[in-house]
């Protein structure tokens, strides 16, 4: 059940193994999620290796490793290029349809799963799991009454984020019944929100986006909970970009579990350049144009509103001659310039997330066939397990890697059950 990346690619893996397959999809399109990850280009997978894919998946990725050895990366890829879909690489591994399109991806993936003779059924949404006499699962109950049995049952139907796509987190109301524990829920690859009045009283850098910077997030030690890098934009409430998205997981984790209100955050825009070289820079700046303010000297570096923001700090510094600011303001400038601070109190909401963390917990599932170990028959995939990765393809790898292993596993029983 579930017609996102990993229920089709179950219901491609169990037909391929053999079965008669049903799809059930609650809503009335598959793949609304597919349509608009990657900024609506798909983003399939990630070209690099399956260990690099492993690293780029923070939520339990030793649970994956079978699984992707499986049916890794370059199985995904194989299986579009047969399909007639060509991909391209873009930067850091990320594969996309050479049309730019999700439809593409998602078309092909119907059209195969017709050649299969998948059966579809919409506005088929899963309420209930239906016991055999030894505890298996045989089938499913629908809402507004329908039952349907079946050798095997794939729960495919995603987490609870962003649910106006259809995925409103039924999976682990379903996953409960039959006694799996849900590992607390939460929001990953999420905007940052904060508490300086830069940020939200005076909006001062909202709509400005800075490239390839690096973000440094403290809690109550000098050591960093980690440091990402890439690009970011702020916003009316904090940050958002790539780099923000990736630390958004650690934000989340550290404000729940310590009693800290409030995390620092550093962004360093020149991440390219040593504090001494910066500061070398800056004096030679100064003595190209000694005349002009501090404020104009900056706008050759950062972006404008940034320049401005970084000279407010130094209050009534900014309007000063380069060559009259004195030794101390230029030190604390380049300071700002490399770890500009902000206070991170927080996320914002599962309903914006673009990936669930938490869910079935992964040590209830046989990682080699992602079958439940509470209930013989029923299979797991995608976004309702207790795994998230950053973005970047990892989680649609995820959907569609433990997506096929679930349906074959899935397709192997119910062919096995037919037989006996
Ligand atoms: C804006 C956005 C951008 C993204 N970009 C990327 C990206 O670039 N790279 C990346 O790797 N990941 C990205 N993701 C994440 C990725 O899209 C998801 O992790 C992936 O779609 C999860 O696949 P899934 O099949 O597990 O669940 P979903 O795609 O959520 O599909 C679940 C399906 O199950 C159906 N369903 C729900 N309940 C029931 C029920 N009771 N009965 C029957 N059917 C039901 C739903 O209607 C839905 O069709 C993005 C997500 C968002 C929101």
């Amino acid at each position: 059940m579930g017609g996102g990346p990993a229920g089709l690619m179950a219901a491609v893996g169990a037909a391929r193994a053999g079965a008669r397959v049903r799809l059930l999809e609650k809503g009335d399109r598959l793949g609304r999620k597919l349509l608009i990850s990657g900024g609506g280009r798909c983003n399939v997978t990630n070209a690099r290796g399956v260990d690099h894919i492993l690293e780029n998946v923070p939520g339990n990725a030793r649970f994956l490793q079978s699984v992707l050895r499986t049916w890794s990366n370059e199985d995904i890829m194989a299986f579009f290029t047969d399909l007639g879909v060509k991909l391209k690489e873009e930067d850091r591994g990320r594969m996309f349809p050479v049309t730019d399109r999700s439809d593409t991806v998602l078309n092909a993936l119907i059209d195969h799963l017709h050649e299969l003779s998948v059966e579809i059924r919409f506005g088929a949404a899963v309420e209930g799991l239906i016991r055999g006499e030894q505890g298996q699962i045989v089938g499913v109950e629908l809402v507004g009454g329908g039952r349907m049995t079946g050798g095997s049952v794939v729960v495919a139907v995603g987490g609870c984020s962003v649910p106006k796509t259809g995925s409103t987190g039924d999976g682990y109301r379903l996953a409960k019944s039959v006694g799996h524990r849900i590992v607390d829920l939460y929001p990953t690859s999420v905007p940052l929100t904060a508490a300086d009045d830069w940020v939200v009283r005076d909006r001062a850098l909202q709509g400005v986006s800075l490239y390839g910077v690096k973000l440094a997030l403290y809690g109550q030690r000098t050591k960093a909970l980690c440091q990402e890098e890439g690009d970011i934009v702020f916003t009316h409430f904090g940050l958002s970009g790539p780099a923000a998205l990736r630390v958004s997981q650690y934000a989340v984790k550290a404000l729940r579990d310590s009693d800290a209100k409030e995390l620092r955050l550093t962004i360093n825009t020149l991440p390219g350049l040593t504090r001494e070289d910066l500061r070398a820079r800056l004096r030679q700046m100064a003595a190209d144009h000694p005349r002009r303010s501090l404020k104009n000297t900056l706008r050759e570096l950062v972006p404008e509103r940034l320049a401005d923001l970084l000279s407010s700090f130094l209050q009534d510094v900014g309007e000063t001659e380069a060559c009259h600011v004195k030794v101390a303001h230029w030190e604390r400038i380049s300071e700002l310039l490399q770890a500009l601070p902000m206070r991170i109190n927080g996320t914002l909401g599962l309903e914006r997330a673009t990936v669930t963390g938490g869910g079935v917990d992964v040590r209830e599932i046989n990682p080699q066939t992602m079958g439940s170990k509470m209930a013989e028959g029923l299979y797991f995939a995608g976004e309702v397990l207790d795994v998230h990765a950053h973005t970047g393809g990892y989680n649609i790898t995820v959907a569609f890697s433990t997506g096929y292993v679930a349906g074959r596993s899935a397709g192997l029983h119910s062919v096995r059950e037919e037989a006996m």
